[in-house]
């Protein structure tokens, strides 16, 4: 994929690391994760937004009705919120994030799924 194709706006966009979700850089930093803020902490944090998204990920999915898409089952995605999901994140959680999401019960599954 050349960078030429892409449009402007997704050339500094991110995608979360745990759930996806793709927004841009500054979008995260305002906002936070709509679905990962809670223990991921972004909102007004650089340093989070840099640690836990990747500006690398492949395919993206549009999630317009969580509920009923069996395309949001297979990506485990299906209780996430309404937005532009990536198939592939490249890229991992540092350890202190994954220990604190541990310490809330929810499992870390790696979106990196491509085989290298
Ligand atoms: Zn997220």
């Amino acid at each position: 994929m050349s960078l030429e194709s892409i449009p402007k706006d997704m050339r500094n966009a991110r995608a979360c690391l745990v759930c996806s979700l793709i927004k841009s850089f500054d979008q995260f930093e305002y906002d936070g994760c709509d679905n990962c803020d809670e223990f991921l902490r972004m909102k007004n944090n650089r340093d989070h937004v840099y640690d836990c998204t990747s500006s690398n990920f492949d395919g993206m999915i549009a999630l317009m009705s969580p509920e009923d898409s069996w395309v949001a089952r297979w990506q485990k995605i299906n209780r996430f919120t309404k937005g532009i999901y990536a198939i592939s994140v490249a890229g991992r959680l540092p350890p202190n994030f994954i220990r604190e999401m541990k310490a809330r019960g929810i499992p870390y599954r790696p979106r990196d799924t491509t085989f290298k």
